[in-house]
């Protein structure tokens, strides 16, 4: 099976490694072609406003929007959540597919990143992340489910074929929300 990975910035490589690690051949994206022959697609973290200039340059919204309209399953982790958003405060959204309100940046400076461990709805045992410069859920649509909180906060949130976290697991190779992105397969 062809786990996309959109490879424009960020750190899709760790996404690659998590992804081959469960099984899944991973195929970086960074055309409409490319996309055209994935059946997921995970969406990396890394800087939100360079992406999404990446991703206008490189025409990808629309292709992306309506794969995820045709129901493609989609994880997006960190500045990929930010992407994925309707509402961005700070910032302008960019796919807006999902029924979330985001704020960036709002876990604090680069020095203030930390790792955690979630329980995470649906996923046996904790998942660790790495929090970096992350977003904050400011509101919470019908139809999007929490999965997982840190500190009162929502930090994995699933809407039909979407699924996104605020935390970044590729980083030392959690592979658990990769793998419940490929049982949506
Ligand atoms: N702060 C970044 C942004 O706003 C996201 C950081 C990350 O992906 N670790 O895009």
């Amino acid at each position: 099976m062809k786990a996309g990975v959109l490879a424009l910035q960020g750190d899709f490589r760790e996404h690659a490694r998590v992804l081959a690690d469960i099984g899944a051949t991973p195929v970086e994206v960074r055309d409409a072609e490319g996309l055209a022959g994935v059946d997921c697609l995970v969406i990396p973290g890394g800087e939100s406003t360079t992406m999404a200039k990446l991703a206008r340059a490189y025409d990808l919204v629309a292709p992306v929007r309506e794969r995820i309209a045709r129901g493609m399953p989609v994880f997006g982790t960190c500045a990929g959540m930010i992407v994925l958003a309707r509402r961005v405060s700070g910032g302008e959204p960019l796919f807006g597919v999902m029924d979330i309100g985001v704020e960036r940046n709002a876990y604090g400076r680069q020095i203030d990143s930390f790792e955690a461990d979630v329980e995470v709805d649906g996923i046996e045992g904790l998942v660790r992340g790495v929090f970096i410069r992350a977003p904050r859920i400011t509101d919470v649509g019908q139809g999007v489910r929490v999965l997982a909180e840190h500190e009162g906060s929502p930090v994995v949130l699933e809407a039909g074929n979407l699924l996104v976290s605020s935390f970044h697991p590729e980083l030392i190779g959690e592979a658990g929300l990769h793998r419940y992105l490929l049982a949506k397969l």
